[in-house]
């Protein structure tokens, strides 16, 4: 497929190229797919994808990994170049890398060519297929999705799932050179880190009495639409035509196509590594700069903050920032751009940082509550108006339990009462809303009951609404700042262990430590900070469903279970 934008300047010229490139497209697909759902070679590719070993393609893999990795450490640069190249065309990553793209989220939004990869037989084709071969990246498909609680809408680009998988399998061999050379406080879409790490930091660098009082809030502007091309083009090490490919692929909204001549494609798994990659160098530069004056950057994403110790240093770190950012084609948003003093107190990332009395207390933002409510509201009063009382506590429980975790380890304990009640004052009046006719006392004793020693649960037999009140404040555990997930992946694994025996909750909790916290299907690590990555399935010893016990399985694993399992 030639790439379509290149050498057209008149939009109705490109726009008639695009339409036949779209046909040709669409020819070339119907060749394609009839060629794959002939039977017997479908029938071939439907044994060969359900029969792979993921576990030995993963270790395959994380060898090969973890050899980048150690490679970048030694600033080996061309071993790297060579392991990249390795993996890139390894049929283990590019197994990996379909399988990513087709167990996420988007796995049912097709891009420009309107093509998904759903059976089996269609996925190991895509695998087989994949390859830098004369590779054209095609344009995204521009969408504009609502921001939460904002008018304006934000624009998404969604690539094809072939430009999905290509994007995967060289993420796969980036992100242990990123790994490497990423600033030490940087938290945002990094293996092994959270936003609880990027919160501890921030205490540690702020939370005693002699530690920097001011902080540089740095808004950048529009930060994954503007990365220079040409910075990325020269400094990301990794194979530099493909990456061409990414970053100039174009996209198309309406019946138009627009070239991008900056930024990273957003909606793409490499994006997030590109713009951290983009924003990483700026812990060296200011410690370079203000040596010994505690100048701490804590990054989650585009989300940084700087500690100073007065306000004209901060005024001074303002100033080399917009210098180091300019050399990447970003720049700070003047408007949102602060200087803050620790008394008065910042948000980032949900919470708000603010010393009261020379005490640094952590507490969910006015945003986070804010946030919640309006979910909580949409849920109770608009969707679920009909909804009978069971689904609606199975469903709130749900939000209230990701939300409780996330603020689980700072001071939330007024708040989460707070939101317990505003989540009371909406369920009375969904109550009541469903009977008119029906008096306090009725409506209170149809949907309100006592359990245990405690009046008003909002519950349905044995399904009962989380109070966000009983929730325990648990101390995140400091992350060690130098270990590197690819190279010390024991400590990252025991962390994880140890993070699922204080948070998971009682059903999950047993299974999860009766499996060591490995995944039933393939035996490898499950990590119990994203929550959807496991299911509790039913499964017998010999991997037929019945109901026999409960285990905990990937959510890939399990999708490729039901995959294989005959129909029926
Ligand atoms: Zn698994």
């Amino acid at each position: 497929m030639p790439c379509p934008e290149r050498g057209l300047t008149c939009p109705r010229r490109r726009m008639a190229k695009m339409e036949a490139n779209q046909q040709m497209a669409n020819s070339q697909r119907r060749v394609a797919n009839s060629a794959s759902e002939a039977l017997p070679n479908r029938a071939a590719l439907h044994v060969e994808w359900t029969s792979i070993n993921w576990k030995h393609a993963e270790q395959l893999v994380s060898r090969l990994q973890a050899r980048i990795a150690k490679a970048a450490a030694e600033k080996k640069w061309r071993t790297v170049k060579k392991l990249q190249y390795l993996l890139a065309h390894s049929r283990c990553a590019k197994l990996l890398a379909v399988r990513k793209v087709t167990t996420n989220k988007g796995k049912r939004t097709p891009g420009v060519d309107k093509v998904l990869w759903s059976t089996p037989a269609q996925k190991m084709k895509a695998a087989l297929c994949l390859t830098d071969k004369g590779y054209k990246a095609k344009p995204l498909k521009r969408v504009y999705i609502e921001k939460k609680g904002k008018k304006e809408k934000r624009p998404l680009g969604i690539p094809t799932m072939h430009d999905r998988a290509m994007q995967a399998l060289y993420a796969i061999g980036l992100d242990p050179v990123a790994e490497v050379t990423a600033d030490k406080r940087s938290f945002g879409f990094r293996k092994g880190r959270s936003c609880h790490d990027a919160m501890q930091q921030i205490f540690i660098c702020t939370a005693a009495g002699n530690r920097a009082e001011w902080v540089l809030e740095g808004d950048i502007k529009g930060c994954f639409d503007h990365i220079s091309h040409d910075w990325l083009l020269e400094n990301v090490p990794m194979d530099k035509t493909v990456l061409k490919q990414f970053l100039k692929a174009g996209y198309v909204y309406g019946r138009d196509l627009f070239p991008t001549d900056e930024g990273t494609p957003q909606g793409g798994v490499i994006s997030p590594i590109l713009a951290n990659l983009a924003l990483d160098g700026i812990e060296d530069f200011l410690h370079a700069n203000y040596k010994g004056q505690k100048v701490n950057l804590i990054r989650y994403a585009d989300d940084l903050v700087i500690t100073a110790v007065t306000y004209g240093d901060a005024i001074n770190i303002k100033a080399g920032l917009t210098v180091i950012l300019l050399t990447r084609g970003l720049e700070l948003s003047p408007t949102k751009t602060l200087i803050t003093h620790i008394n008065d107190g910042y948000d980032l990332i949900g919470w708000n940082f603010r010393k009261y009395k020379g005490k640094l207390l952590i507490k969910p933002s006015k945003k986070a509550i804010k946030s919640i409510t309006s979910t909580l509201s949409e849920k109770i009063l608009r969707k679920g108006k009909a909804l009978p009382q069971k689904t609606l506590i199975i469903l709130l429980n749900q939000t209230l339990r990701g939300w409780g975790n996330y603020h689980q380890p700072v001071c939330a304990k007024e708040t989460f009462s707070h939101v317990d009640y505003i989540l009371f004052k909406m369920l009375w009046q969904w109550a009541k809303r469903r009977h008119p006719k029906k008096g306090k006392r009725w409506i209170a004793a149809k949907y309100w009951h006592q359990v245990g020693n405690r009046k008003w649960v909002f519950c349905d037999g044995d399904t009962k609404l989380i109070s966000l009140s009983d929730i325990k404040i648990i101390r995140h555990t400091a992350l060690k700042l130098d270990k590197n997930p690819y190279l010390d992946p024991e400590y990252f694994s025991k962390r994880k262990l140890a993070r699922a025996k204080k948070h998971l909750s009682s059903p999950f909790k047993e299974v999860w430590t009766r499996q060591k916290g490995l995944c039933h299907l393939c035996g490898l690590p499950m990590d119990s900070t994203e929550d959807y990555q496991y299911e509790i399935v039913n499964v017998t010893a010999s991997g037929v469903s019945c109901a026999a016990r409960k285990v905990l399985t990937h959510k890939h694993c399990f999708e490729l279970f039901c995959e294989s399992r005959p129909k029926g």
